[in-house]
C-alpha cells in the first residue's frame, strides 16, 4: 500500500486523510495547528455542508453533527435588481427529506483532526516550509498539499485559461443571536444577490457556543459593502453590517435588526482572489505534490462552492487512489486525477463565474425568462435551489439559451 502525505488539516485534507485510512493506506498528516489551536481560534467564513457532501462524509463516519445542528431543507433566494424591488425563489436545497448543514469550522475540523488521531492516523504539528517539503517528499510515494490559501500554494503556478480573471473579493461575517423567524419555515438559509452591493447570505449554524445564525455580506473589493480598512470592533463591525443591510436589502435587516453578537469573537473580515492553478508542482530534487481544493481551485464566493469543493475534490482523489493501486504515481498520474475532479469543477466553475459577474451587463434574455419561471413555478425554483448541491446540472437548463428556453416549455406545459 502506498505511503501518503497530506498537508494542511483542514476541509479536504482531512477529509481525503479519513478516507485513504478507511481504505487501509499509510496516511500522515502535517498540518501548522493543533486542534486545540483550531478550537479556540477566531471563526472562519461559514461553510455550507450539502445534501451529497454530506453524504460523503457519512460514508466515512465523519457527519458528527446533524443531530445538534440547525438543518436546513429550503433556501429563499433574494434578487436585488438595481431600483426595483426584490424577487424571490424559494426552493428545496436537496431531495424531500434531505437538508444540508452548517457547522463552524472550529467544532467540525478540530474534531475531524482529534478522530484521525483516535482512528491511528499520524498527525504531526509543524509549519511545513518549501524546504521541508522538498525533503518529505523523498519519503513517500504520494503528497498532496491541502493548505487551502497557505502560502506553500505559489508552488502551483497560476493557470489562467482555466478561470476568466482576478476578481478580488472581501467578505464580512457576524456570528449572531435573536434573529427573527423567517415566516414560512424554521429549516432555512437566505441568500441575497444584489445589483448594487454583493452578496447577503443569513443561515442557521452549529457554532462551538451552540447553534446560532451566521451572516455574511460579500462584495468586490472597494465596493460599497466594503468598509472595513479601520479594523472595527467587533461591535462595530456588526452596526455597520446592519446599516449595509438596512440600505441594500432590508429583508434581511427586518430579520437581524435586533441581533446581537454571539461574543466578543464573532466577526471576521477576510480577503480572497479565486483564481485557477496548475495541479502538479515540481520539487527542487525532482519530486512532485499534487494540490487539492482551495490551493489549486479557489472558486468566487459569490456562488458559495468553496466547501462543497473541496469535500468533491477530496472524494474524487480518493477514488483515483483506490484505482491507481500500488502503481507509482507520476506527472501523468497527478495530472490525469486533476484532469477527473476537473471533469466536475468545470461547469462549477462557470456557474460560479456566472453568478459572480451577473449585474456587471444587463441578464440575459433566457436568464430573465428562468427567473420569472422561478417565481411562479416550484419546480424550477427546486432545480434552481438544489443546484447548488450539484452545480454541473446547471448547464442542463440554465446556462444554455436553448436548454433555458426548452425547460421553460416543458415546464409550462406539466
Ligand atoms: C474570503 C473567503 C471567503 C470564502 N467564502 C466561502 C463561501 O462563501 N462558501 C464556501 O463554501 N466557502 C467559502 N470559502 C472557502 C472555504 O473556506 C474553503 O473553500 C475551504 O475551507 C477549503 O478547504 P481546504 O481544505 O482547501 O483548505 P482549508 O480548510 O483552509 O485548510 C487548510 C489547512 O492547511 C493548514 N496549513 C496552511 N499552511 C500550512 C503549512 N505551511 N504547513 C502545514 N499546514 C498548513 C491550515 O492550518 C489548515 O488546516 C471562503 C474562503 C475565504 C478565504
Amino acid at each position: 500500500m502506498s505511503k501518503i502525505l497530506v498537508v494542511g488539516a483542514g476541509h479536504s485534507g482531512l477529509h481525503l486523510a479519513h478516507g485513504l485510512l478507511d481504505h487501509g493506506y499509510d496516511v500522515t498528516v502535517i498540518t501548522n495547528q493543533t486542534s486545540t489551536g483550531v478550537r479556540t481560534r477566531r471563526p472562519a467564513i461559514t461553510q455550507l455542508t450539502p445534501p451529497t457532501a454530506l453524504e460523503h462524509e457519512r460514508e466515512h463516519h465523519l457527519d458528527f453533527w446533524s443531530a445538534q445542528a440547525p438543518q436546513m431543507e429550503d433556501c429563499k433566494l433574494l434578487l436585488y435588481p438595481s431600483g426595483a424591488d426584490p424577487i424571490r425563489i424559494t426552493g428545496r436545497i436537496g431531495q424531500p427529506g434531505q437538508y444540508a448543514v452548517s457547522v463552524d469550522r472550529r467544532v467540525k475540523i478540530a474534531d475531524w483532526l482529534e478522530y484521525f488521531e483516535d482512528r491511528g492516523g499520524k498527525v504531526v504539528i509543524h509549519r511545513m516550509t518549501h524546504t521541508d517539503l522538498d525533503y518529505f517528499s523523498r519519503m513517500f510515494d504520494l503528497v498532496i498539499i491541502a493548505v487551502g490559501g497557505g502560502e506553500l500554494g505559489e508552488l502551483f503556478d497560476s493557470e489562467t485559461s482555466r478561470s476568466s480573471g482576478a476578481r478580488p473579493r472581501v467578505v464580512a461575517q457576524a456570528n449572531i443571536r435573536n434573529v427573527a423567524p423567517d415566516p414560512e419555515s424554521e429549516a432555512i438559509a437566505w441568500a441575497g444577490a444584489t445589483a448594487d452591493a454583493g452578496n447577503a447570505i443569513l443561515m442557521p449554524m452549529l457554532t462551538p457556543e451552540g447553534p446560532c445564525y451566521s451572516l455574511s455580506l460579500g462584495d468586490k473589493e472597494g465596493g460599497p459593502i466594503d468598509v472595513w480598512q479601520d479594523q472595527p470592533t467587533p461591535a462595530e463591525q456588526l452596526r455597520r453590517m446592519k446599516d449595509l443591510l438596512r440600505r441594500y436589502t432590508p429583508e434581511f435587516y427586518e430579520r437581524c435588526k435586533d441581533s446581537e453578537l454571539v461574543d466578543g469573537n464573532s466577526t471576521l473580515v477576510e480577503h480572497l482572489t479565486p483564481q485557477v492553478r496548475n495541479p502538479v508542482a515540481a520539487l527542487p530534487s525532482g519530486g512532485l505534490a499534487l494540490g487539492t481544493a482551495d490551493v489549486v481551485v479557489t472558486m468566487d464566493p459569490f456562488g458559495f462552492q468553496g466547501w462543497n469543493n473541496s469535500i468533491r475534490c477530496a472524494e474524487s482523489y480518493l477514488h483515483s487512489i483506490i484505482g491507481h493501486g500500488d502503481r507509482p504515481f507520476t506527472r501523468e498520474t497527478l495530472v490525469g486525477m486533476f484532469e477527473k475532479f476537473w471533469e466536475y469543477g468545470l461547469p462549477v466553475q462557470q456557474f460560479t463565474e456566472m453568478i459572480s459577474t451577473m449585474w456587471d451587463a444587463e441578464l440575459p434574455k433566457h436568464f430573465q425568462d428562468m427567473i420569472g419561471a422561478a417565481v411562479g413555478s416550484p419546480e424550477v425554483a427546486n432545480r434552481w435551489i438544489a443546484g447548488w448541491d450539484y452545480p454541473p446540472d446547471y448547464a442542463n437548463w440554465l446556462l444554455d439559451p436553448e436548454l433555458a428556453r426548452k425547460f421553460i416549455a416543458e415546464v409550462g406545459e406539466t
